[in-house]
């Protein structure tokens, strides 16, 4: 299927995912693995193992030709296989073309104001992405996406032409603090982040707060460096970590305190950002 990406789950009506009431797509696969992901199984696909299967108390998964065949219209949406996977995958991912996506999102016009793509990580299919904008724009509908910068954006420009903007996870600023958390280079995300404000297509910035594992003092540092006289208006988010659906070495992980967080919004107030919230 053309451009077709493997999509975990829609939510048809969202109001954390961008401005305004907007339809979330979470796509399946991640090239980075973030030790406080929160939805760790969005991160691999599936390699049909068949683990999860005979534990599906709706008897919506099956073994078909050595492949999990997932069938929705049973599912009891109760998560017993998730819970099952040890692979950080899911047998419920349906394969969309950016037509099969679209006409989704239809239905919830017009109680919409756009359709947002997060994941796992939605850089890893740019074909997709385009096309669903792409049609999504002829609805008048606005488009952003939620990325962890690692994909080099300014290689992708029919997409940026048809997306609004990018909510920006900057997780680290060290690179070897971001290799820590993620496994992977942050070089990508530094220069997505002077790429998109330039270009008008930072929607938002985000960083997450982990005490003792994330360097957050340098991003804000690193960040407003970076962004100049822009800093006064891009919107920071400072996401207080908090463990639940963690899985792995930080799922008993402490949350930041309340006084950390204002802290450090103070410290962004000071480095030049204006629009800061403390979530
Ligand atoms: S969520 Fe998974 S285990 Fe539960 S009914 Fe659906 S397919 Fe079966
Ligand atoms: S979802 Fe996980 S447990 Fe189920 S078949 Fe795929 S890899 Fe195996």
């Amino acid at each position: 299927m053309k451009n077709a990406a493997p999509v975990n789950r829609i939510i048809p009506f969202s109001t954390v995912d961008g401005p305004g009431s907007r339809t979330s797509i979470f796509v399946q696969g991640c090239n980075i693995a973030c030790a406080y992901c929160h939805n760790p199984e969005t991160q691999r696909m599936c390699v049909h193992c068949g683990d999860c299967v005979p534990g599906c108390p709706a008897g919506a998964l099956s073994m078909v030709d050595g492949r999990v065949v997932w069938d929705e219209a049973l599912c009891a949406w109760c998560d017993s296989c998730i819970r099952t996977c040890s692979h950080h995958a899911s047998p419920r991912v349906l394969w969309m073309t950016p037509e099969d996506a679209m006409e989704r999102v239809s239905r919830n016009i017009p109680f919409i104001r756009g359709v947002t793509v997060s994941g796992g990580e939605c850089s890893l299919y740019p074909g997709f992405l385009t096309g669903l904008f792409t049609l999504a724009k002829e609805r008048g509908l606005t488009c952003l996406m939620d990325s962890n910068g690692t994909a080099d954006l300014a290689r992708h420009p029919a997409l940026m032409e048809v997306c609004d903007g990018v909510m920006l996870d900057v997780k680290s600023w060290d690179p070897a603090v971001h290799r820590a958390l993620t496994g992977a280079d942050n070089a990508a995300v530094k220069k997505n982040l002077a790429f998109l404000s330039e270009t008008g297509k930072l929607e938002e910035l985000r960083l997450v707060v982990v005490d003792g594992l994330v360097d957050a003092e340098a991003v804000i540092a690193g960040a407003a460096e970076t962004l100049g006289p822009r800093a006064a208006e891009t919107r920071l988010k400072l996401i207080t970590f908090r463990c639940q659906g963690v899985r792995g070495r930080l799922e008993n992980h402490p949350s930041p305190s309340r006084e950390t967080i204002e802290r450090l919004g103070e410290l962004a107030r000071r480095a030049g950002f204006r629009e800061i919230r403390l979530i």
